[in-house]
């Protein structure tokens, strides 16, 4: 389906916003810094610019490869030699840019970060109408397996709908014989995972992230939290931090755990390599045009 102007608009302005709030975090982020003072000062920055966060900040450490934002009062700080994952989603008025770096503060872990920008090159000059998704993942993972590293296997890159982040295709980071086409008017987050791991992620035992799925509220906050959900933050991904000022946190972190269980809204584990491997991501978003893609998180207007 063909993008109408005022749509195309809004996802340029989204994408413009993430390139903008990922070019201040490249220079921005160091060793040394609060996780929580990066995560607010970037999910502002998305506000200031005109947008809204798509999701929570995502400031994923090392081993960690996604769903990491900081809870309330988090201490973490970013180590000194790590490589650090920051991952930034802005949308206006639904229309979603999703784009993420890899910031290495050891030299040696360098030649990862080369092999997931150069995977996510090869893909973007390869996405045109009529391309099936097979023939992008294999060479995602032909060039990550070229740099020595191998590719995450269960991590994809996603349709992106109005109002929802994993909307239906999926382009997976390794071979294989996957069903979808890309089509003109596709907007597709494209995000290869690299790692000197075991090429799989795991669940850990802590959940930051969380979105709405139906309404099966019990109690009265219960029920009065999933509406602020639903009002504020519909089908998109939202955390903790962001009840400050309208509930009670430590309330709030009680009756997200009993809606996580009952099915109300769907929780993200944070995700770690299998074997502790490091882990290295890069990441933009395109939409589908009659002859390739327009990357809307490198470059655009700002209106
Ligand atoms: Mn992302
Ligand atoms: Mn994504």
């Amino acid at each position: 389906m063909v993008l109408t102007d005022d749509e195309l608009e809004k996802l340029i302005k989204a994408g413009e916003i993430v390139r903008r709030v990922l070019d201040y975090a490249s220079s921005y982020v160091k060793p040394g810094l609060n996780v929580l003072d990066v995560c607010e000062r970037l999910e502002n920055m998305i506000i200031d610019l005109g947008g809204l966060p798509a999701f929570p900040c995502n400031v994923s450490i090392n081993s960690i490869a996604a769903h990491y934002t900081s809870p309330p009062n988090d201490s973490a700080i970013i180590p000194q030699n790590s490589l650090v994952k920051v991952d930034v989603g802005a949308h206006v008025d639904g229309y979603i840019a999703d784009a993420a770096i890899t910031l290495s503060f050891n030299p040696d872990y360098d030649v990862m970060v080369d092999a997931v920008k150069a995977a996510l090159n090869r893909a973007i000059s390869m996405i045109r109408p009529g391309i099936k998704v097979s023939q992008i993942s294999r060479s995602i993972e032909e060039v990550i397996r070229g740099y020595g590293f191998k590719p995450i296997s269960n991590l994809c890159g996603h349709l992106l709908r109005r109002y929802i982040l994993h909307g239906g295709k999926s382009i997976p980071n390794i071979s294989g014989n996957y069903p979808w086409i890309v089509e003109e008017g596709d907007v597709f987050a494209i995000e290869p995972f690299a790692t000197d791991g075991g090429g799989r992620v795991v669940e850990g035992s802590s959940t930051y992230i969380f979105s709405f799925v139906r309404n099966r509220a019990k109690g009265r906050f219960e029920r009065k939290l999933l509406s602020f959900i639903r009002s504020h933050f519909r089908s998109l991904p939202f955390c903790t931090r962001w009840f400050k000022g309208f509930f009670n946190i430590d309330s709030v972190v009680d009756v997200l755990d009993r809606l996580n269980k009952n099915g109300s809204i769907y929780g993200y584990p944070v995700l770690k390599e299998v074997k502790g491997g490091l882990v290295a991501q890069a990441e933009h978003s395109v939409i589908v045009t009659g002859d390739g893609a327009l990357v809307t998180t490198l470059g655009g207007r700002l209106n």
